[in-house]
């Protein structure tokens, strides 16, 4: 009976001791932000991560290269239209300049014939910038794998960010896809990079 006091006790003090290190955190990251932020501009100002709000901007009006290739490209076509409507994510203007986009979308069979101009054009677009591979054959070469004259996977040509597999993926398919890049995108960090 008297050792249970004691252990009740004992857990009481410990409860009471970490109680009171979570009270300090909590008043000083409280007092943190708006000691740096002038008195006048307390209503009208927000402070958070550079990181955030240029991952914002970007995820937010990622605007793809126009590169339908095959099949697929019609499914991404139909993305830009009312019922699928794209432009719900600022992704409306498929751009016919690599210099003006930052998404390399490549809807369709890669030929080897056609890699170097791929190659081309992704060095074109400036950084940062992303590519999704969408559909079978831009994923693995797809039911031309072990053909002559097909690349079998993109990322032989390009680094890739996001696979859609299918043949062809359904446009519901390659929003999940372009939600995932997004996702990758607000992760990102130019702070990191910038660093020592
Ligand atoms: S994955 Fe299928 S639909 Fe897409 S380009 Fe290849 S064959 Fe055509």
């Amino acid at each position: 009976m008297a050792l249970n006091r004691i252990r009740q006790r004992e857990s009481l003090e410990l409860d009471k001791e970490e109680g009171q290190i979570i009270a300090d955190l909590q008043a000083r990251s409280a007092r943190a932000y708006p000691d740096i932020v002038p008195e006048e501009l307390k209503h009208s100002v927000l402070i958070g991560p550079v990181d955030s709000l240029l991952n914002w901007g970007r995820s937010s009006s990622v605007w793809p290269l126009s590169f339908g290739l095959a099949c697929c490209a019609i499914e991404m076509i139909s993305c830009g239209a009312s019922r699928f409507d794209i432009a719900r994510f600022g992704m409306e203007l498929f751009r016919a300049s690599p210099r003006q986009a930052d998404l390399m979308l490549v809807s369709g069979t890669v030929t080897w014939k056609m890699a170097p101009a791929l190659r081309r054009l992704y060095d074109q677009m400036p950084e940062p910038k992303w590519v999704v591979a969408m559909g079978a054959c831009a994923t693995c070469g797809g039911t031309f794998h072990d053909s002559y004259s097909v690349v079998p996977g993109v990322h032989r040509i390009v680094p890739v960010d996001v696979y859609i597999p299918g043949c062809p993926p359904r446009p519901d398919a390659l929003l999940y896809g372009l939600m995932m890049l997004h996702r990758r995108i607000r992760k990102s960090t130019i702070a990191r990079k910038a660093g020592p």
